[in-house]
């Protein structure tokens, strides 16, 4: 199940309530830093590509300098987009594979409109909120509101986002009624993994 919605819409507490309730969660956000971890070929090419100035002196990357680099300048976003996916994808495919059998798997992608393909899930749920909401709360998070503008209007609208929706949660109120309309769809994520399960044949 493919779990995303726009930055400060509530998937990651989607994804928690999930995780507490025993399914595993694997997040895209956590792939794209291993991706690039010191010493990884992803990131030596970025920095052969970009310059060693995208390197913090411990060799790990300078992700502030990345995100300046590409910030106004498509064509360099693109060339990292088309290092990075592919393998980011690579690693995500991996981590399903090994859940164990019958694990109820929620992939946490905050791009997967704009990165990925929905038609490699079975389901895809949008988190949604009102704007002013998520902007209250990335404000709590201590991200301003021109810098969570700027964030908001480099993704992908919420109309976007609905038309790849099989499931909206609305996450417009408190953490308790988030919690209540996640629960339905858990438990039927979790009886379609029994349900696959029981149709695999024993080895
Ligand atoms: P990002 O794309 O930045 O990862 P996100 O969509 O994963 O954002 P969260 O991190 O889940 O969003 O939520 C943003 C902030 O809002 C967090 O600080 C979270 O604790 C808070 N939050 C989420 N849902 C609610 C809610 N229903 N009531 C109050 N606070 C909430």
């Amino acid at each position: 199940m493919g779990l995303t919605g726009g930055i400060g819409s509530g998937k990651s507490t989607v994804a928690q309530l999930c995780a507490q309730r025993g399914a595993r969660v694997v997040s895209a956000d956590e792939l794209a830093r291993r991706v690039v971890e010191p010493g990884s070929e992803a990131l030596a090419q970025l920095a052969r590509q970009f310059g060693g100035q995208l390197l913090l002196a411990d060799g790990s990357l300078d992700r502030a300098a990345l995100g300046q680099r590409i910030f106004a300048d498509p064509q360099a976003r693109r060339r990292v987009e088309k290092l990075l996916h592919p393998r980011i994808q690579a690693m995500a495919k991996h981590a399903f594979a090994s859940a164990p059998t019958g694990a109820t798997v929620i992939y946490d992608i905050p791009l997967l409109v704009e990165a990925a393909d929905a038609a490699d899930f079975d389901e895809v749920c949008v988190v949604e909120a009102p704007l002013e909401v998520r902007l209250a709360r990335l404000a709590d998070r201590g991200l301003d509101r021109a810098a969570a503008l700027a964030r908001i209007e480099q993704q992908a609208s919420d109309e976007e986002r609905r038309a790849l929706a099989d499931v909206i949660i609305d996450n417009s109120g408190n953490l308790e009624q988030l919690a209540r309309q996640v629960e339905p769809h858990l438990q039927r994520w979790r009886q379609r993994a029994h349900a696959l399960l029981a149709r695999t044949p024993e080895r």
